[in-house]
Parts: structure tokens; sequence; C-alpha cells
């Protein structure tokens, strides 16, 4: 995506309340570098590794947001410096997030992931978990649960893509009515192909990648 382009569509998302995620995975730092000329701070990466790497060689004012599935192993390696967990689908997760932030002195944002398609290769809690994990989320110290993130089916029907996302903002609507979560500002939903829809049914926060990198190979 061209300069221009790029930054009427950032307007756009900003006059609209909605914070841009580049999604740079497989990207060169190249590729990063151009976006953050342009002004971009928020990049989105889902492997650990690829992210530790670019971590390193990147400007120190990139705020990372992990997007992809995390595994507890791998927690230790990113504590030191995320600014965004979007993933975060189980109880186990959260607490193993919990004990690397407060080895690294932080308070570590998060956003509970959603299970919302009807494709079972999708990780995330469904409504009766999310709820249930609820008033149990004080006991973390070190982890901020700031909302909720999800992935919606992948297909050209807008109508379902549509639905899946207003479900995704009602579970949002109903987990603010808890005191604990009365400051959730977050719904993390929408990508190159559905940020519209997304953004109809209450995104607050888009992961587009494919739209301001191209093609992944
Ligand atoms: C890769 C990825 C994106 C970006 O997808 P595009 O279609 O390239 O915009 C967004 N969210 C998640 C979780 C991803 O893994």
């Amino acid at each position: 995506m061209e300069q221009t382009e790029f930054l009427k569509l950032k307007d756009e998302l900003g006059r609209k309340g909605v914070t841009l995620v580049a999604v740079s995975k497989t990207k060169p730092d190249t590729d990063i570098l151009r976006l953050y000329e342009w002004g971009q701070r928020d990049f989105g990466e889902n492997y650990v590794q690829e992210l530790t790497d670019k971590q390193q060689r990147l400007p120190e004012d990139i705020r990372w947001h992990f997007i992809g599935h995390l595994q507890r192993n791998k927690v230790k390696y990113i504590a030191p410096f995320m600014h965004l967990i979007h993933g975060v689908d189980s109880e186990r997760l959260l607490k193993e997030i919990d004990k690397e932030a407060r080895k690294s002195q932080r308070v570590i944002s998060v956003l509970l992931q959603i299970f919302i398609a009807d494709e079972e290769t999708k990780f995330g809690f469904d409504h009766r978990e999310v709820m249930e994990l609820l008033p149990a989320l004080n006991q973390y110290k070190n982890v901020k649960v700031k909302g909720l993130m999800g992935m919606a089916t992948f297909t050209s029907d807008t109508g379902k893509v549509s639905s899946e996302f207003h479900q995704l903002k009602a579970l949002f609507d109903e987990c603010k009515k808890h005191e604990r979560c009365s400051d959730w500002n977050i719904i993390s939903m929408g990508m190159s192909a559905d940020y519209e829809t997304a953004i109809a049914a209450g995104s607050t926060m888009v992961r587009i990648g494919t739209l301001l990198f191209g093609k992944r190979n």
C-alpha cells in the first residue's frame, strides 16, 4: 500500500476510534520500517522467535502485539516487552503470563480470545467459559485483561461474518457489566478481508496484514 492510501486508511480508522495493528508476520524489517516512518507504531506478529528477533533489531518505541496461538513454554521470551497479547485462550496461559510478567516486574495487557467461528481449527473460550473466568481474574495481579478478541469464519458470506462479530460485541457488553470488567475498552476483530464488517459491528482494533504489505508466501 502506498503512503497516501495508508494515511487515508489510518485517518479513517482514527476518526472511528479504531486502532490499526499492522500484521507484519513473515515480512522483512524494511516493510515494517516503511510504515514506521509513516507514523505506524502498533505491529502484530504470531511467531515467538520471529517476534523476539524483530524486537531486538527494530525501534524501541514499537508496540508489539502477539496475535497468534501462544504456547505456555514460550511466554518467558516475550514477557519482558509485550504491549498486548491478543490470543489468551485458557486460564493456564493466563496464569503463565501472570507469572512471567511478575518476573519482569510488569503488568501485561491481554485480550481473551473467544471462539465465534464454526471452524474447528480456531482457538478460544466459549460464552460459558469466559463468564466463569471473570470472577477469577483479580487473582492475576500482573495481567490486565482489557477486552476480547475473535476471528470470524473464513467465508465470503458477509451476513455470517457480521453475525459472528455482533455475537462477540454482545459478549463484550455482557462482560463489561461485571464490576471487574467495567473498564474494558478493546474488541480486537477484523482482518484485511472483513475489517469493515467488524467495525460496523463495534470493533475497536483491527489486525491487518495483506492489505498493507501484500500477500504472504
Ligand atoms: C495473519 C493474521 C491477521 C492478518 O490477516 P490478513 O488477512 O493478512 O489481514 C490477523 N489476525 C490474526 C490472528 C492473524 O494470524
